[in-house]
């Protein structure tokens, strides 16, 4: 009997447990009480994770699709498949021709070389899908802040008087973070949950605020406004550390307090409640998720949402600062590691032409794309347009969570070639043409980077099934073979080499990590260096130091009158598109199909209690049992969105910067049948 210390394949708040292994068999998992964020307790998706390890559905040998359907091949041949079909494309059409696309649950040395693999093939389109999430975080708080992560450990939530969650129902989506939450009850701390549904989060909240979907932005600008007219704003703080405030003030002088009330339908009297105990609070802290990035001003809202923090100085001290949620267990080391289509590894811009050679002599080629190319959103169109003909996608399922994934869909038939790593067969497997199998997160060792910038070392459990290789191994392979490298060396190896190109990852090491019950929190510069649990509490990531408050446009118009807003967000029991959660029994029971919730008070559910509803938005229609509920605001219906054919319904409109899909705005009609 052997314990292998892991980390969750889930959420990204990085809980780490122990799997108990008996004769190469995962016989079951135990808690471990001193982790800094499971603290002895995982939620329900956590407990059943290592039930899908030895699944029926698993794929076991690599496969090519030919005439007859799916044939077993060799890896020789299926790699050798592989590197011909994108070579002969990049021959013939330039390596611009072949996208890809990395992975939030992948490893940080396995999204360090995939995206390394891309680079040095010549392809500027990287991605993965923090597009789909927080990229609107990961622009906007460095354009204020220099740095776009997590503020403070997870723990800190304990230590705030005054806790506004905004977007982010984390009581399901991050369950273990929502026991912070009852600790800071427990001291006195106010929480104030902003949402249009009144979801589990809300229940537990001392206010909860419910404003008309897309109109956070203007609450947000309010809140603002009553903070600096009734003197709640921190003055000493706003003149030491930043820089930028007479913009501030200047984008909201024309902003009408009551105006804002009358729109989003939050009255004037909880605008103020709320504005002055995050205001006046000593240690004030603003969490969000992606009812904040999911919009068409998802930067917007990120820039607001910092500028409200700078503001009261809620930033830099313990019990204060910024939490965007992520929602993958690795969704902060795959941007970290440059899988997005603007960044190289450490977030150096491709612009950044020095830095750029600096990491093209160290890969060993003359130089690296030096523009950005399309992001994970912007890839449908781009084939469908024939720009993009060849696509390599580790571990994603697009065709589920992609907006208008009807349109994916379609976009994925036209390829001439398509390239899955995975687990299992998934709807986006419908249009490959090779699929290679992945080892399991406890089938293999590496480093991942959970929501409040902690790495962590998961180590190797048990064996992959049949011939299914970790993908480390497998990118080594096709990088040797195409000649990108000899080897790209063990999980240990590739660490350091992330280590030498990325700053914050310095002093950051496998032996430091195994030898660590708690890992290291970025940034951690050198091997002396004990990792920095808070960030800013001296100077911004600026060149100066001082942080920006970034102005944004509060004149636009904003919905008002009689439409009908579709949201989709998470179930507690599920994960992402469900391809994992959905073959968990144990989970998948609680919900094994979507439902669509309605509330009642909506004249076209007045009298519908049970039934099926049609829903129509100007991407598609799709038919769902129909639940009836007074836990959302009349104007929205909702959608979990871990189900196939529910982002046929989502629009792939995209916020101008971050290009992030405003999965949160879509304008729908319902039938009921
Ligand atoms: Fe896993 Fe997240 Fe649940 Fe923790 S809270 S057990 S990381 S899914």
């Amino acid at each position: 009997m052997k314990r292998c210390r892991v980390v969750c394949p889930f959420c990204g708040a990085g809980c780490v447990f122990e799997l108990v292994v008996q004769n190469g068999e995962v016989k079951g998992l135990d808690y471990v009480v001193d982790h800094p964020v499971a603290g002895g307790a995982l939620c329900a998706k956590g407990n059943a994770a290592w039930q899908l390890l030895g699944h029926p559905d698993r794929i076991t040998t690599p496969l090519i699709r030919n005439e007859k359907g799916w044939q077993s091949v060799s890896w020789d041949r299926a790699l050798d498949g592989i590197l011909g079909s994108i070579m002969s494309l990049r021959e013939r059409y330039g390596p611009e021709s072949v996208a890809f696309l990395a992975s939030a649950k992948a490893t940080n040395e396995e999204n360090y070389m995939f995206q390394k693999f891309a680079r040095l093939f010549g392809s500027p389109h990287i991605d993965h899908c923090a597009r789909l999430c927080h990229a609107p975080s990961v622009v906007g708080l460095r354009k204020v802040f220099g740095s776009g992560a997590m503020t403070n450990p997870i723990s800190h939530l304990a230590l705030s008087d005054c806790l506004l969650i905004i977007g982010s129902n984390l009581a399901e989506t991050h369950p273990v973070v929502a026991k912070r939450i009852f600790q800071a009850k427990d001291r006195g701390a106010l929480v104030i949950v902003v949402d249009p549904r009144k979801t589990a989060t809300a229940s537990i909240a001392d206010l909860h605020v419910a404003p008309l979907p897309g109109t956070d932005l203007l609450l947000l600008g309010a809140l603002m406004k009553v903070i600096i007219e009734r003197g709640y704003a921190d003055y000493p703080f706003i003149g030491a550390r930043t820089v930028g405030f007479e913009g501030l003030e200047e984008s909201l002088r024309d902003l009408e307090v009551e105006k804002v009330s009358r729109i989003s339908g939050v009255d004037l009297g909880t605008i103020v409640r709320v504005a002055e105990a995050y205001g006046k609070a000593r240690r004030g802290s603003l969490v969000y998720c992606m009812g904040i990035t999911q919009h068409r001003r998802g930067t917007d809202n990120v820039l607001s949402c910092a500028n409200l923090a700078l503001l009261c100085g809620h930033i830099g001290r313990d019990g204060t600062g910024l939490y965007p949620l992520r929602g993958q267990n690795n969704v902060q080391g795959a941007c970290d590691m440059g899988c997005l289509a603007e960044f190289l590894p450490g977030y150096v811009p491709l612009s950044d032409t020095e830095r750029s050679r600096r990491f093209a002599e160290l890969w060993g080629c003359e130089r690296l794309p030096s523009s950005p190319g399309y992001t994970a959103a912007e890839l449908p169109e781009a084939i469908i347009r024939g720009e993009v003909r060849g696509l390599v996608i580790m571990g994603e399922n697009p065709v589920v969570t992609d907006p208008a994934s009807g349109k994916t869909a379609e976009a994925l038939k036209k390829l001439d070639f398509l390239a899955l790593i995975d687990l299992f067969p998934t709807e986006t497997s419908k249009y490959a043409h090779v699929i290679l199998p992945a080892a399991a997160w406890a089938e293999k060792s590496g480093s991942y980077t959970n929501t409040e910038r902690r790495v962590q070392w998961s180590f190797k459990a048990v064996e992959p099934p049949g011939e299914a290789m970790p993908d480390l191994w497998t990118i080594s392979e096709l990088g040797r073979r195409a000649g990108f490298w000899k080897d790209c060396g063990s999980a240990e190896e590739v660490l350091d080499e992330i280590a030498e190109v990325i700053p914050a990852y310095g002093g950051i090491t496998s032996r430091r990590l195994k030898n660590s019950e708690e890992g290291l929190i970025w940034p951690c510069p050198d091997e002396a260096h004990e990792g920095t649990p808070v960030l800013f509490k001296d100077r911004f990531y600026t060149d100066d130091g001082l942080a920006r408050f970034t102005a944004v446009n509060y004149s636009e118009k904003f919905p008002e009158g009689t439409d009908l807003f579709l949201i989709t967000g998470r179930l507690g029991i599920h994960y992402n598109s469900g391809s994992i959660t959905r073959r968990i029994e144990n989970l998948n029971r609680y919900k094994p199909e979507a439902e669509v919730e309605i509330n009642p008070g909506c004249e076209r559910a007045e009298k519908a209690v049970h039934g099926k509803a049609l829903v129509k938005t100007s991407s598609g229609e799709a038919c769902f049992p129909l639940r009836s509920s007074r836990n959302l605001h009349e104007k929205t219906v909702f959608i979990p969105f871990h189900f196939p054919e529910v982002n046929n319904l989502t629009e792939d409109v995209l916020d101008p910067e971050a290009r992030v899909p405003a999965y949160k705005d879509t304008r729908c009609s319902v039938e009921i049948e």
